[in-house]
């Protein structure tokens, strides 16, 4: 039997995905979570009116506004973001956007929760701080599909027995253009992605390769494995999710179609399976591809592998500036080309520190984006 849920990010991409998921496994719902106050929000709430609520933004008017409705079982606040993950006894469903996902993830871990991350952002800024958590107790359980497959090619093995990692990328909306191509694309041409469906700043990473770098430091810190094991290759289709190489020379594989309910159902249920609503995938008819990353036409992917192995804050400070440069293409502030130059640029200007405690990734991550923000001005 599982877990009842708490599900962080409830009205996201994700977030709306695991409730539809939980619902059809009749999985209760113990709280949902927010950032805005809005009116998808309470819609979420009325459709589970047993669970606790927790709203992390909105001004005044707007959580007045969410209380007259919903009445008091919400609360306010990045504490209360931390109490409804720390709820006893439940899976965490991390779809929080952003950094700001880092102490909801510890709080799920410190109760002995399973915590199912699809923040990969805490997992990258906070990585140290993330381990050291978990070293205390609770249980992760990727949500990236690309992670959910590496996890589940290793259940039974021992990390010894691996070679190497293998992340499969798609290569994003952009797949095949020259670098000139790129200065001109539009943010809706980069939001168009061609087999995945994602939240916007997710989409736009992955039009960058900036995903597929995150990913690669979320896989070394998840499988602790060093960064010369795992390796990135472009797989168009998106059936492959990821694959692992082992010692003997095997590989493993997950595949199945691009679906995100499948991964998020595994975090709720694995090891168990059950059915999904997920369409079957047949071999018949389907020629899988694969192809080296253009890493000169995608210079992200090898900035966001160099802060990988620069540890401490680098990587905290990479996600920042990215989340920066992502807004202010969103905008229309800068250009797709400049989003890579910001990143790197930012890298370069904020110093390294080692990342011990929750309060330096918040420092690092402040810094970065203050230089970051300062860099798109400049830009602009
Ligand atoms: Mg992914």
């Amino acid at each position: 039997m599982s877990r009842p849920v708490v599900v962080l990010g409830a009205t996201g991409s994700i977030g709306s995905q695991t409730l539809e998921v939980a619902d059809r496994l009749g999985l209760q719902i113990a709280a949902v979570a927010s950032r805005r106050p809005g009116p998808e929000l309470v819609e979420v709430a009325r459709r589970y009116p047993d669970a606790r609520v927790a709203v992390t933004g909105g001004s005044a008017e707007e959580r007045e506004a969410v209380v007259a409705v919903i009445g008091h079982r919400v609360s306010f606040g990045a504490e209360a973001l931390m109490e409804v993950a720390s709820i006893p006894g439940v899976t965490v469903v991390n779809g929080v956007v952003g950094a700001a996902g880092l102490e909801a993830s510890i709080s799920a871990l410190a109760a002995g929760n399973r915590l199912a991350l699809a923040n990969k952002e805490s997992l990258v800024a906070g990585g140290p701080v993330l381990k050291a958590a978990l070293g205390e107790g609770g249980e992760l359980i990727p949500v990236d599909s690309e992670h959910s497959a590496l996890h589940q090619c290793l259940v039974g093995e021992e990390i010894e027995s691996v070679r190497r990692l293998m992340l499969t990328a798609s290569g994003g909306p952009f797949r095949g253009r020259t670098t000139d191509d790129l200065a001109s694309v539009t943010p809706e041409e980069a939001l168009r992605h061609p087999t995945w469906e994602m939240g916007r700043r997710i989409t736009i990473d992955s039009a960058t390769l900036f995903n597929k770098g995150l990913e690669v430091i979320e896989a070394h810190y998840l499988f602790d494995l060093p960064y010369d094991r795992i390796e990135v290759v472009v797989h168009p289709q998106s059936i492959l999710h990821s694959a692992v190489e082992f010692i003997d020379g095997s590989w493993k594989g997950h595949l199945g179609h691009p679906d995100m309910r499948i991964p998020i159902q595994y975090a709720l249920t694995g090891p168990q399976r059950d059915p999904s609503p997920a369409p079957f995938f047949d071999f018949p008819g389907t020629t899988l591809s694969f192809e080296p990353v253009d890493r000169e036409t995608f210079p992200a992917l090898d900035i966001a592998l160099a802060a990988g192995r620069a540890g401490g804050s680098a990587p905290a400070v990479l996600n920042a500036a990215d989340e920066i440069a992502v807004e202010a293409f969103l905008q229309g502030r800068i250009g797709f080309l400049t989003i890579a130059r910001v990143v790197e640029a930012t890298l370069e200007t904020v110093s390294w520190r080692a990342v011990e405690t929750v309060q330096d990734v918040v420092d690092a991550d402040a810094e970065a984006r203050s230089v970051a923000a300062s860099l798109v001005a400049g830009a602009c």
